[in-house]
């Protein structure tokens, strides 16, 4: 039995702990938010969920599948999202085709995308999954010089030091993998990992979520137009969908609106009441709703969407006794994440 910690509880974390204590490795998780899903996120609001990370997931790969079909609890968690869509084809929003029929079914959790990760983390005790917790740098363990301490920092700011560990799984996007590293031990930055992870691109992703709660009066099913989600080539907007068709979301009409990578790049330090501005601006231009939301959020990922994958599912150097996995390995899915976690797992 080794002694593994895990840095990030999104769905490559919670699938290399789900996989490393099935094997039956003592297995601890450090997650720097309060709550598990990473980039799947789910903001809750009084006027509903919004899922301001993935949208939905796809199914193509055959671990993903039997995962999904096998643990239990999972099948009753999803559901599919049958969406009528479009595809905005100009910069101005002003050019609209229906999309074609989806080739494969688009999957959502209920009552939002984050229960997904969060119902497979459940075999984590508290004393396994730390939230709350950033690993702050990664040290050699003073008492045992082969294995592994990390330093962490919690929300109140306390600082606590967990030694012991034989091996170290990062499951945490590249850019920021990197930045721990700079943190850390100089022999991680040595032993090539760093120049692997120079290879990989990753984008921004301005979000701006909107509630229409005066859209819900009787007769009048919701605001705007007849569709539920849109691709877009916007010159701001890269993506919106009305929450509330999505199943078991609630009635009260709100959107979900992405700004695509250019756009959330050139304005990332922009006011978020000037950004509010503009991606409202851009969704009035697409859905022709002019009216004044009752409710405005935003969110900045800094690290949304893979631009260039590694090409490999994960990162593992035996010697150190460290690894990295996540989407970027492969892609920029849930699912890619899903796979990357679990291959790292298998291999150690
Ligand atoms: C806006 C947006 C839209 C998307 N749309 C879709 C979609 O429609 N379909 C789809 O399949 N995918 C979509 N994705 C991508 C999908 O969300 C990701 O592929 C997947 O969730 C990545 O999982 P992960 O575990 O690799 O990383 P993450 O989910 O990023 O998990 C990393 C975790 O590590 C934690 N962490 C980071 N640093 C530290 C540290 N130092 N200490 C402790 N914890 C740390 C973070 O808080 C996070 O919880 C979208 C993503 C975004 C942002």
């Amino acid at each position: 039995m080794k002694n593994i910690a895990i840095i990030g509880a999104g769905m490559a974390g919670i699938a290399a702990a789900r996989t490393l204590l099935k094997a039956g490795h003592k297995v601890t998780v450090f997650e720097k938010s309060l709550s598990t899903s990473g980039r799947m996120a789910t903001r809750s609001t009084l006027l509903g969920n919004f899922d301001h990370g993935a949208q939905y997931f796809t199914v193509r790969d055959f671990r993903f599948e039997l995962a999904i079909q096998s643990v239990p609890g999972t099948q009753e968690l999803i559901k599919p999202w049958s969406v009528t869509s479009v595809r905005v084809l100009d910069a101005h929003g002003s050019v609209l085709e229906a999309a074609r029929p989806p080739k494969e079914p688009h999957f959502v959790a209920k009552p939002g995308m984050s229960a997904l990760v969060e119902h497979w983390s459940k075999p984590l005790s508290a004393k396994q999954l730390l939230l709350g917790t950033q690993v702050t740098s990664l040290q050699i363990d003073p008492k045992v010089k082969t294995r592994w301490l990390l330093k962490t920092s919690s929300r109140s700011g306390k600082l606590q030091d967990h030694a012991g560990f034989d091996q170290v799984i990062m499951a945490i996007p590249a850019p920021q993998v990197l930045e721990l590293l700079k943190h850390s031990n100089p022999k991680v930055l040595e032993s090539g990992f760093a120049q692997e992870l120079q290879k990989v691109e990753m984008g921004p992703c301005w979000t701006l979520m909107i509630a229409f709660p005066q859209a819900s009066q009787p007769g009048l099913a919701h605001l705007g137009p007849q569709w539920n989600a849109a691709k877009s080539t916007h010159h701001r907007i890269a993506w919106l969908s009305r929450e509330s068709s999505k199943p078991a979301r609630g009635r009260i009409e709100r959107w979900t609106i992405q700004a695509n990578t250019k756009w959330s790049s050139e304005h990332l330090s922009d006011e978020p009441a000037r950004v509010t501005a503009k991606l409202l601006k851009g969704f009035s231009e697409l859905t022709g709703i002019y009216a004044e939301p009752g409710r405005t959020e935003l969110h900045r990922w800094m690290y949304a969407q893979t631009l260039k994958p590694l090409g490999k599912p994960y990162l593992w150097d035996a010697q150190l006794g460290l690894g990295t996995c996540g989407d970027w390995h492969i892609g920029h899915r849930v699912e890619d994440a899903f796979v990357s976690g679990l291959s790292l797992a298998l291999v150690m």
